[in-house]
């Protein structure tokens, strides 16, 4: 059984919404089990700022999956809810990035892990907090507490 953590974050069409009804499609996947989920955080966009604020979350998960599995199930989730692949950093429904795999350092060309943008985003960072321990390691980081 591998333990991953993902983020989740939306800002379009009832972001609350799209956050909510994704942790539970992640809940539906074949053997994989939502076991701590954090609250939702608002925050500002990446990149373009002509757009609406996000709803951000992160869970923690179980799953049976790769990780590479796990991303396929992932994007077929976002495109489930009529992601569309406008312009980066642009509005979505629905974003769905793996943070963390067991202890993995991933460089695929389709997967990143741990998330590269991990310790440079409050909107990550907090959440994360909010679900680990005062002493959580992120692979390849270290302690999460020295980048909050
Ligand atoms: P950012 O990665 O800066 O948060 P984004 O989430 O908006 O940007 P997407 O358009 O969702 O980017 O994804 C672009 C590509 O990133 C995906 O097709 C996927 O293959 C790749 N990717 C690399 N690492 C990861 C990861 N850890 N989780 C999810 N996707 C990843
Ligand atoms: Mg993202
Ligand atoms: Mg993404």
């Amino acid at each position: 059984m591998n333990t991953a953590f993902i983020a989740l974050g939306s800002n379009l069409n009832n972001p609350i919404y799209h956050v909510e009804k994704g942790i539970r499609d992640i809940n539906h996947l074949l053997e994989t089990r939502v076991i701590k989920r954090s609250s939702l955080y608002k925050s500002k966009p990446v990149g373009p700022q002509n757009q609406s604020d996000y709803i951000n979350a992160v869970i923690k998960i179980t799953t049976n999956y790769e990780p590479i599995e796990l991303l396929d199930n992932l994007q077929s989730i976002e495109n489930k809810h009529h992601r569309k692949r406008v312009k980066r950093w642009g509005p979505r429904t629905l974003d769905l990035d793996i943070l963390i795999f067991n202890n993995l350092i991933i460089n695929h060309e389709r997967l990143i892990v741990p998330h590269p943008e991990i310790v440079n985003r409050d909107f990550v960072l907090i959440p994360l907090k909010e679900i680990t321990n005062y002493d959580f390691i992120i692979p390849k980081y270290g302690k999460l507490l020295q980048y909050i």
